[in-house]
């Protein structure tokens, strides 16, 4: 297929797989490197032990916050994908606590570093003391002082609101017109201010940027720009990696690993992506989903760094039930990360979000929102698309394919009020039928 006929596809709304011509076997000079994601993954264990402390859900983990990865054999049949194509997994990050997505990944770590930065600024972490004491009046009262704000379609809100009011901080979230009600509820419930915005995620954020501008007080999580987020989400990683290990899964030349990951501005997939680029290189092929009417990133990857150009500019409308994945406008931090390392990108039409979402729950119990089933679509793009039968020709796949890995990132759902949920399933049992 030719560059023209992928950008009709994809202007008209259809799903479409495109190839980055841009992949290089290695990743050229980056000012990132594995180093800047070890230290964010350093970052969370130090804040362990006062984790555990603010939550008691996390005793049982001592503090960590994390996600199984499980094999899902009867999901992957459902999906038309035989075992001759390598075997289906699903990283549970719909499951992680307090945040229910994978929000606390990257949310967490940029609302801890700022709270670790101010803290030693203030003489309050004692060189070999734990970072329990900064649950304790004296941080809490410097916490108090600051406000801690964001721009967020739901997620990113729910996650960045409850760790910065836990921690003892002012917290706002703006969010976008298509934040879902209960979000808003449950950030409220927790003492977050909600500020309501009639725009879009990239309104939402230009408000919120605007107002901590004006107040040296206010710290503004951008989710455009910020590289504190794409490091806590690449801190998934190396945990994947033991994961991968302890499940006797090989990622070497002859075991590739592909994984899917739901994209919205690009952060999350951009991080995690990136920090499996670093441990796998070559072996591992990381490809984003998108929702057919919001496929910000393969609009800025198509059309190179600078043009900027907005899923509107093209005639869509971004909109989707997918309401995490719902930008009209990629992050440029994470587009010029991904340009050398990401494989791929494709677009998924909501009924296929929703019918996913049914069969996960029918055929392996996983309770996930509509977002979080964009990931169920890469195999089959990759098997059955001729783009991704291409993609595998190229880089001398297709004979490995029976001892491919598949991990489909499942990214949100845990929080999703049982009424709501049964509206997504009725919805995708009856497409599914
Ligand atoms: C935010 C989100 C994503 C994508 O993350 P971005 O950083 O916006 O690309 C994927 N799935 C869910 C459920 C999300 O909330």
């Amino acid at each position: 297929m030719d560059a023209s006929t992928e950008f009709s596809k994809l202007a008209a709304g259809h799903p479409v797989l495109w190839l980055n011509p841009s992949l290089a076997q290695q990743a050229g000079p980056s000012d990132l490197t594995s180093d800047d994601m070890l230290a964010a993954q350093s970052r969370l264990q130090r804040f362990a032990p006062l984790l555990t402390r603010l939550f008691p859900e996390l005793q049982a983990s001592g503090g960590s916050i994390e996600s199984p990865l499980v094999e899902t054999p009867r999901l992957q049949r459902a999906l038309g994908i035989g075992p001759e194509r390598g075997r289906l997994w699903i990283k549970a990050d719909h499951s992680l606590p307090i945040a229910g997505s994978i929000k606390a990944r990257g949310g967490f770590h940029e609302v801890l570093e700022f709270a670790e930065k101010l803290a030693s600024e203030h003489g309050l972490l004692k060189a070999g003391g734990s970072y329990a004491q900064l649950a304790e009046a004296p941080a809490r009262e410097l916490f108090g002082r600051y406000e801690v704000a964001v721009g967020s379609t739901g997620n990113l809100g729910l996650s960045i609101g409850v760790m910065a009011s836990a921690l003892g901080f002012r917290a706002t979230v703006h969010m976008s017109s298509d934040a879902k009600e209960w979000k808003k509820e449950r950030l409220r419930n927790r003492g977050v201010r909600v500020v309501e915005h009639a725009g879009d995620y990239e309104q939402a954020v230009a408000a919120g940027r605007r107002q901590a501008e004006q107040d040296t007080y206010i710290y503004f999580v951008d989710d455009e720009r910020s590289l504190s987020l794409l490091l806590g989400y690449s801190a998934a990683a190396p945990r994947l990696q033991e994961q991968l290990a302890a499940a006797n899964i090989a990622v070497d030349a002859k075991h590739p690993l592909f994984v899917y990951l739901p994209c919205g501005v690009g952060g999350a997939p951009g991080g995690i992506a990136f920090g499996l680029k670093q441990l796998f290189g070559p072996h591992v092929h990381c490809f984003f989903a998108e929702p057919t009417q919001s496929p910000c990133f393969m609009l800025h990857m198509m059309d190179g760094p600078g043009a900027a150009r907005s899923v509107y500019d093209i005639g869509l409308s971004n909109r989707t039930e997918a309401d995490g994945l719902a930008v009209p406008r990629a992050s440029e931090l994470s587009a010029a990360l991904m340009e050398p390392l990401l494989s791929g990108v494709y677009t998924v039409e909501d009924a296929e979000l929703f019918r996913h979402l049914y069969l996960a729950q029918r055929e392996e119990d996983i309770r996930i929102e509509p977002s979080a089933a964009a990931g169920l679509s890469g195999p089959g793009m990759l098997c059955n698309d001729q783009q991704g039968q291409a993609y595998l020709a190229r880089h001398g796949l297709l004979d490995l394919m029976p001892q491919a890995t598949h991990i489909a990132w499942t990214t949100g759902g845990l929080f999703v009020p049982e009424e709501e949920y049964r509206r997504f399933h009725e919805r995708g049992a009856s497409l599914a039928a």
